[in-house]
């Protein structure tokens, strides 16, 4: 990737590269040759931002698109509308816009009983027949129809099937455990989501789009990939759970690169606190450096430095004074600091890199990535990427630009 040189103007971005978004979904699709792939960009394409990301995951040959909430299904329909692409929603309470959903042609979810009758309603009133994918839970225990109500979901279903009010198009669930290696869960939803296929067919319905495969199936379990994949964080070039594998064992290039300039450097001496709480003391006369980041921009507080252990990773430097240093004492909101040590030939404005890729920053030094920053924080690249927050531009490279 290129990295542009930081604007004028601004203290710190978050660099996502198109390019790699592009890549990874091929990569998907090399993984699950057999199956359609959705991009899943929920939660603003976590944190990549919804719209770039999609373009660029139909440009990989994502096939559809899924969001969890309604408010993101219709910005995304919107956003879109040169594009002719199947959309998904999932995440739906009582009162959700499903006459709005449906007028917009998004595929909606009956994830629980109660929205068989607000997803007819909505057809109704929207005068087109809404296509419904059936949600069921597999043993996540958390949004889904339970197996026990299924086969009166079903039966209203094809009630409704027959009038001409929906379509049941699909048939899907969500694994609770696929990224831990060989986890017994994973067999025992596989199954209960055969029965569930069963309990449909009973019922008459025929979905044609069964679906299962989050990213972790997507790379590990090709028994799973049934009709169409799911994929999330895989798309933004991350890897579902360290115990798997890395993203290059996976083919994947990270697309978020997050970077800061130093917003101070200055000489203090040895034995001085450092942050609030004093978590953090200088043990030698030292110069520290400013980020001007904190967790009102997303960094997690968890990730400070002191009593609890290492703080979160920052790159610094070029060349031979490239290094990755440590977070000293606590994340605060809006800034927090590095121990540049006595010798350091960092200046104010400074570009500092969090995590991503190398390119024209700390040359020489291994830039530390988004599970590095988890691992400091006790958390999962998911949370870091997609915490992000608002005040951090995200500055989109390689647009339209599919290698
Ligand atoms: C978020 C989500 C996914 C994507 O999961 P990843 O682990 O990020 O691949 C797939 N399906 C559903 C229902 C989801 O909520």
């Amino acid at each position: 990737m290129t990295i542009p040189p930081f604007a004028a103007g601004t203290t710190a971005r978050a660099v996502v590269d198109l390019a790699a978004v592009t890549h990874n979904v091929r990569a998907l699709r090399g993984h699950a040759p057999t199956a359609a792939v959705m991009a899943v960009v929920k939660a603003d394409g976590y944190g990549h931002g919804m719209l770039p990301v999609a373009r660029a995951a139909l440009a990989g040959g994502a096939s559809w698109l899924g969001v969890a909430t309604a408010e993101e299904a219709l910005a995304l329909r919107a956003g879109l509308r040169d594009v002719d692409v199947p959309l998904l929603v999932w995440l739906l309470a009582p009162g959700a816009p499903f006459a709005a959903l449906v007028a917009a042609d998004v595929d909606v979810t009956v994830a629980a009983p109660w929205s068989v009758d607000e997803v007819a309603a909505g057809a109704r009133a929207a005068g087109r027949p809404a296509r419904v994918h059936v949600k069921v839970d597999t043993g996540l225990s958390r949004n889904g129809v339970a197996p026990a109500a299924l086969p009166d979901v079903a039966r209203r279903l094809a009630d409704l099937e027959a009038a001409g009010t929906v379509q049941v198009v699909g048939l899907m669930s969500h694994l609770a455990a696929a990224d831990e290696p060989g986890h017994p869960s994973v067999d025992r939803q596989a199954t209960a989501f055969a029965a569930a296929t069963d309990v449909l067919h009973e019922a008459g319905l025929r979905p044609s789009v069964r679906h299962l495969a989050n990213s972790a199936a997507t790379l590990t379990r090709p028994d799973l990939h049934l009709d169409l994949v799911r994929p999330g964080i895989s798309v933004y070039g991350f890897s579902p759970g360290p115990l798997l594998g890395t993203p290059g064992d996976f083919g994947l290039r990270p697309a978020m690169t997050l970077q800061a300039r130093l917003a101070q450097v200055k000489d203090v001496p040895a034995g001085e606190g450092v942050s609030y709480g004093h978590l953090y003391t200088t043990p030698r006369d030292t110069r520290v450096g400013l980020v001007p980041l904190g967790y009102g921009d997303g960094i997690p507080r968890h990730a400070s430095g002191g009593t609890a252990g290492p703080g979160g990773p920052v790159a610094v430097g070029s060349g031979d004074a490239a290094r990755v240093l440590r977070v000293v004492g606590r994340v605060c909101m809006d800034q927090m600091v590095l121990d540049l040590g006595p010798d350091a030939v960092e200046r104010e404005g400074d570009v500092v890199t969090l995590f991503g890729a190398s390119d024209g920053v700390a040359d020489g030094a291994t830039v530390p990535n988004a599970q590095d920053w988890a691992d400091a924080a006790g958390t999962i690249s998911y949370e870091i990427v997609t915490r992000l927050g608002a005040r951090v531009p995200r500055v989109h490279v390689h647009e339209g630009d599919h290698e």
